[in-house]
C-alpha cells in the first residue's frame, strides 16, 4: 500500500472511530432525555399524608421523595400550611430539570463530556430507585443553607454529623433560618448587643416576634440550584480545593453563577469558566493523582477563590 493511500485509510478509521463516538454520545443523549421525562413526570405526583409516629404531614412526591416538616419553606411567610411543602416539591423539580438537563448537554450551555452525561445517569438512577430519599426543613440548627447526608460513609463536604445524625440517607436538611437570611436566635445575649449592635427592644422584638433580618446576611433566592447542588453530593463528591469541585461546577455552569453574587455579567463570565472546565476532556479522563496535578496546573482551583471575591 502507497504512504498516500495509508493515510487515506487512517484519515478514513479516524473518522469513523469520530463518527461512531459522536453517535454513541447521540444515543446516549436519546437515553438520558427519556430518563429524565421519565423522572419529572414522575416527580409531578404529590400526595400529602400524615406520618404514623409523629402525627406531622409529610408530602410524598413522586415513588420515592418525602419531605417533613417544611410548612415554612422558604420564607416563614405562608399562610396555608401546605404551602411550603409544595413550594419545595417545585423547587426540587426545577432544580432537576435544569441541572440534569445541562449534564446530559441539552441545556443551553451545550454539549457535555461523557463523564457528565454519565453522573446524570446514575442521579437519575439514586432518584429512581425504591430507596426513601428524605428531605427535611430544620429551623436554627445548622451554620449552611441546606447539608446533604449521601451515604453511610463519612463524607465530608456538607455532611455535618451531629445535625443529620437522624437524618436517613440519602437526605438533604434545609435550614430556613439561613435560607431567609435571618439572624440565628441562638446567640448569648452579649453577642446581640456588642457584635450585632441591637437595642434592648430589638433583641426582645428578635427572640421572642419574628427573627430579625440583617444587612448582610443572604437570603437565598435560586433554591432550585441549592438543591440541585445538594443533591450532587449523593454521587460522592465532596468540596475541595486540590481536586476538582465536581458539585460547585455543577452548580456554577448551570445555574448560572452564584447566588450571592448579583451583577450578571460577573456571574456569565464565572458561568463559562465553570462550563469550560467541565469541557476539559483530559482533565475527566486520567486517574485521581493527575486530576489534582491538572486542577492547580491549569489554574482551575482558582475559579472558587475569585468567585467568593466578587461576593456582594
Ligand atoms: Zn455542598
Amino acid at each position: 500500500m502507497s504512504f498516500a493511500a495509508l493515510r487515506a485509510v487512517i484519515l478514513v478509521s479516524i473518522l469513523m472511530v469520530g463518527i461512531q463516538l459522536a453517535s454513541g454520545n447521540d444515543d446516549t443523549q436519546n437515553h438520558l432525555s427519556n430518563d429524565i421525562n421519565e423522572l419529572l413526570e414522575n416527580l409531578g405526583s404529590r400526595n400529602f399524608e400524615q406520618d404514623p409516629a409523629s402525627g406531622k404531614l409529610v408530602l410524598r412526591v413522586g415513588h420515592t421523595l418525602r419531605i417533613e416538616n417544611c410548612g415554612n419553606y422558604p420564607y416563614h411567610n405562608n399562610d396555608d400550611p401546605k404551602a411550603g411543602y409544595l413550594q419545595l416539591a417545585d423547587d426540587i423539580k426545577d432544580g432537576l430539570t435544569q441541572g440534569l438537563q445541562c449534564l446530559a448537554g441539552l441545556g443551553p450551555m451545550g454539549p457535555q463530556h461523557p463523564y457528565h452525561m454519565n453522573q446524570a445517569s446514575w442521579l437519575i438512577e439514586i432518584l429512581s430507585s425504591k430507596q426513601t430519599k428524605t428531605f427535611r426543613c430544620v429551623q436554627d440548627e445548622t451554620f449552611a443553607y441546606a447539608v446533604s447526608r449521601a451515604s453511610p460513609e463519612r463524607i465530608k463536604g456538607d455532611t455535618f454529623d451531629e445535625v443529620t445524625k437522624d437524618l436517613p440517607y440519602p437526605g438533604v436538611l434545609i435550614d430556613t433560618y439561613r435560607i431567609s437570611g435571618f439572624l440565628s436566635r441562638k446567640h448569648e445575649a452579649s453577642t446581640y448587643r456588642e457584635f450585632f449592635k441591637l437595642d434592648e427592644r430589638l433583641i426582645d422584638k428578635h427572640l421572642n416576634k419574628r427573627p430579625l433580618q440583617l444587612d448582610g446576611l443572604h437570603r437565598y433566592r435560586d433554591r432550585p440550584a441549592l438543591l440541585f447542588h445538594e443533591m450532587a453530593h449523593w454521587l460522592g463528591h465532596v468540596h475541595s480545593s486540590t481536586y476538582p469541585d465536581v458539585v460547585e461546577l455543577y452548580e456554577t455552569c448551570c445555574f448560572g453563577g452564584d447566588d450571592h453574587i448579583r451583577d450578571a455579567d460577573t456571574n456569565r463570565d464565572f458561568q463559562q469558566q465553570a462550563c469550560a472546565i467541565l469541557r476539559d476532556g483530559e482533565l475527566w479522563e486520567v486517574n485521581r493523582y493527575k486530576q489534582m496535578r491538572l486542577w492547580k496546573y491549569r489554574g482551575y482551583d482558582q475559579l472558587k477563590r475569585n468567585m467568593r471575591a466578587a461576593y456582594d
